[in-house]
């Protein structure tokens, strides 16, 4: 009798750790899944505002506030990074 009692408690506690397990892995799959919604709803555009210009050497459009800018034959011209810019300038 005292090992049928040990037997039903112990189908109690796999039974216990099964929901446990399950609910734990459900919580951690609804992260994932509400996180990488999140990023992809509240990912803002990589450069916003104000008028665009666009890098001549790979293409990007550039926010002229955050771009780097040259003077090159009296127009300014406006580069995503020091590469770009490097290269424009042929070094
Ligand atoms: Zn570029």
């Amino acid at each position: 009798m005292g090992e049928l009692i040990a037997v039903l408690f112990r189908g109690l506690i796999f039974l216990f750790l099964f929901l446990m397990v399950r609910s734990l892995a459900r919580s951690v799959l609804d992260g994932f899944r509400s996180a990488g919604s999140a990023s992809h709803t509240s990912r803002p555009p990589v450069l916003t505002g104000g008028e665009l210009k666009k890098d001549p050497v790979c293409g990007t459009y550039v926010s002229p506030a955050v771009s780097i800018t040259r003077k090159d034959k009296g127009e300014t011209v406006y580069f995503c990074s020091p590469e770009c810019r490097d290269r424009y300038l042929g070094r």
